[in-house]
């Protein structure tokens, strides 16, 4: 058969592909995010709109549209036992990291990686329904559609003897041991104090940008 013939299915079952699978075949973790596709920022702007987010309030605190991770791999569950995921490369990059840290006698704990535009939403309308305002919850959950965690490449840390994304973090062996280590595995800490995006200080948030750990890979 000529290859043509062959290649014709092929090509044409590519073309089918929804513009989000090829939006998928990017290489994730990239910083800053490539440019969305206008459906998912139309999309992001509806969900903000009816949870009240200002129009301007993601320009204000610059902010970038982000994608949503689709190849997700599991990383050691939460203190909670719950199932964590996140993207292949950065999940591959925290299970290194975490090797290192307990070969220095530190042990890291998952609180939460990927989370959908969808369960970032939940969050903030509980919390608007328990009668926060909406400033104050986008001081301590970022704006849907905006949050590292929804690409997969973000993951918030733990260690025993410390509760589950408390600014204590900050005094544990296993931050001083993140701060030193933590970027020769590509992990960076997201939201220092004063960060130019209006969320508080996030000891425990971390993230993994593709092409920028130190250590080759195994
Ligand atoms: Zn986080």
């Amino acid at each position: 058969m000529h290859p043509l013939r062959i290649l014709a299915p092929a090509l044409t079952a590519l073309a089918l592909l929804p513009f989000a699978s090829a939006q998928a075949a990017e290489a994730p973790c990239s910083e800053p995010p490539p440019p969305q596709p206008a459906t998912w920022v139309a999309h992001i702007e509806e969900v903000n709109r009816g949870l009240g987010i200002p129009a301007d309030y993601a320009a204000r605190h610059h902010l970038l549209p982000q994608p949503e991770a689709r190849d997700l791999v599991q990383v050691p569950r939460d203190v909670y036992g719950r199932k964590v995921e996140m993207a292949a490369p950065a999940a591959a990059a925290l299970q290194r990291m975490f090797v290192a840290a307990a070969h220095d006698g530190v042990k890291l704990e998952t609180v939460s990686g990927f989370r959908s535009v969808a369960y970032q939403t939940g969050l903030i309308r509980r919390k608007l329904k328990s009668g926060m305002s909406i400033q104050k919850a986008l001081s301590i959950n970022a704006v849907p559609g905006y949050s590292e965690h929804q690409t997969g490449c973000a993951i918030d840390l733990t260690t025993p003897g410390v509760p589950a994304a408390d600014v204590s973090f900050e005094h544990s062996k296993a931050f001083a041991w993140l701060q030193q280590h933590g970027a020769t595995y590509g992990f960076h800490l997201s939201f220092p104090p004063g960060n130019q995006y209006g969320y508080e200080y996030e000891p425990w948030h971390w993230r993994y940008v593709a092409g920028s750990a130190t250590t080759p890979l195994r």
